[in-house]
Parts: C-alpha cells; structure tokens; sequence
C-alpha cells in the first residue's frame, strides 16, 4: 500500500515544514504502509530534513521533460532526485486542464523520470461529462496507452498509476468503492497488456478521506490513495494510512 499526499499550491514555509513534521510523526508506527509527502517546488529541501530518519518518502508534483538548459521557471527531475525526491506525481488532471498537458508530454515525462531513478505517479481520469457519455474506459485507456506508449517493459514496483476521476477531485464527491474497483481492475489489465506484467501500483485518488478510504482501501485492486485536500492537515492524512495499514 502506498498513500502519497499531494499538497498542491498550498502551505507557506513555516506551514510546510510544520505539516512535515507532524505527518513524519503521526505515522512512525505505521510502518507497513509506503508513505509520501510532495510538497510544492520551493518546499522540498526543507522538509526532505523534516522528513530524515523517518519512513515518510519525498515527492514532487511535476517536473520539466528535458535534462537542463534555457526553460525559465521549470524544474527537472536531475534537481528533484539532488534535493532527496523519491516520487514525481505526472500528468496530474490539474496540469492537465490548466497547463495543456498532453499523453505525449506525460510520456516524455515518464521517461525523463525513469532514466533518473525517480518514481513516476502517472494520473489518469475521466471527466464527468466522459463519464456520462459511458465513455470513462476509452479515456482512461488512451491516457495509460500514451504515458506508457514505445516503452519497454518498466521494472516492477519503478512505476504508480492513479486512477483520479476528474469530477472527483477537490468535490466532496467519491467514486464508490465498486466503481472505483471496475476501473481499478481495468487499469491492471489494461497495464499487463502494455506492459507484459504486473508491474504498478494503482492508487484511487478523488476526495479520499478517513471516512471513505477503509471501504476503498479494501477493494482488491486498490494500491493505496493520492490524497490531496485530506493531506493537508496531519490528523485527517494519518487517519488515512491507519486505515491502509489495516489491509497491508
Ligand atoms: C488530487 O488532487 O490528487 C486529489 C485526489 O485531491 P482531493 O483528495 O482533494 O480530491
């Protein structure tokens, strides 16, 4: 199991560091559960220190596709693996509907961060309006098939999927834990026809809380969670990797 919180564009210094902390010390015993933290850009030396001697690992929510050079304002995944990152959220939704990112960029991306030792968390979803159309699968579909496409077969356990319906992000609103499980299930076959193995996590993302993670948590093909809203405070984060640590 493996719960990553992705904090967003929220917390200031102090905030981070402080929320590093406590994340750092509300989950020392729970040590069955792979955790993660990725704070904004300009957080992460400060609280890969926060984070030293414990099990929480560090990540980063983007990075730029090319190895250095003339890309004012970005990032690339040889700085985040300097400054003690371990994982790198890809293709997030929200990149995806504000900064234009494409399958073909996710794919670039995934790449970049495999050949640098980082662990790509690959975001897939579809968007309500996907969904109502009964189109959710061939979304998700095309998005795994492009992050993944003229790629050869990925190292077990180099590689996260996360299954974020988009209408359930940041809403309140939760995919049920057997709609989620359909397409959780669908992921696994769909990435052991691309990839020839099982090969990935696959972790449910969309307004998962301590309220609703055991019951998802409990489906056989959910990995773990992507937690966004909940990850910001430490008590409602560690909540939810007590209830993955009771299915590890
Ligand atoms: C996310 O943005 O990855 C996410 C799952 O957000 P939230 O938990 O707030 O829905």
């Amino acid at each position: 199991m493996l719960i990553a919180g992705n904090w967003k564009m929220n917390t200031a210094a102090g905030e981070a560091r402080d929320l590093a902390r406590a994340v750092a010390s509300s989950v020392r015993d729970m040590e069955t559960v792979d955790v993660a933290v990725c704070p904004p850009f300009v957080h992460l030396v400060e609280v890969s220190a926060e984070l030293r001697g414990s099990h929480v690992r560090l990540g980063a929510q983007n990075m730029h596709s090319a190895n250095a050079g003339a890309f004012t304002g970005e990032v690339s995944a040889r700085m985040l693996k300097s400054v003690g990152c371990h994982y790198v959220i890809i293709g997030h939704s929200e990149r995806r509907q504000y900064f234009g990112e494409t399958d073909i960029g996710v794919n670039v991306k995934v790449r970049q961060a495999l050949d640098h030792g980082l662990l790509p968390i690959v975001c897939v979803g579809e968007l309500l309006e996907e969904r109502q159309a009964g189109r959710e699968k061939e979304v998700v579909s095309e998005q795994v098939r492009g992050a993944l496409a003229g790629m050869d077969a990925i190292q077990p356990g180099s590689l996260v999927v996360a299954y974020e319906p988009v209408w359930a992000i940041g809403t309140g609103e939760t995919a049920t834990p057997a709609t989620a499980q359909d397409m959780h299930r669908f992921v696994r076959s769909l990435l052991r026809e691309v990839q020839g193995a099982d090969s990935a996590l696959i972790l449910y993302g969309g307004s998962m809380k301590p309220g609703n993670a055991r019951a998802l948590l409990q489906q056989p093909d959910i990995d773990g969670g992507l937690i966004g809203g909940a990850s910001l405070r430490a008590d409602t984060f560690a909540a939810i990797v007590a209830a993955a640590a009771e299915e590890a």
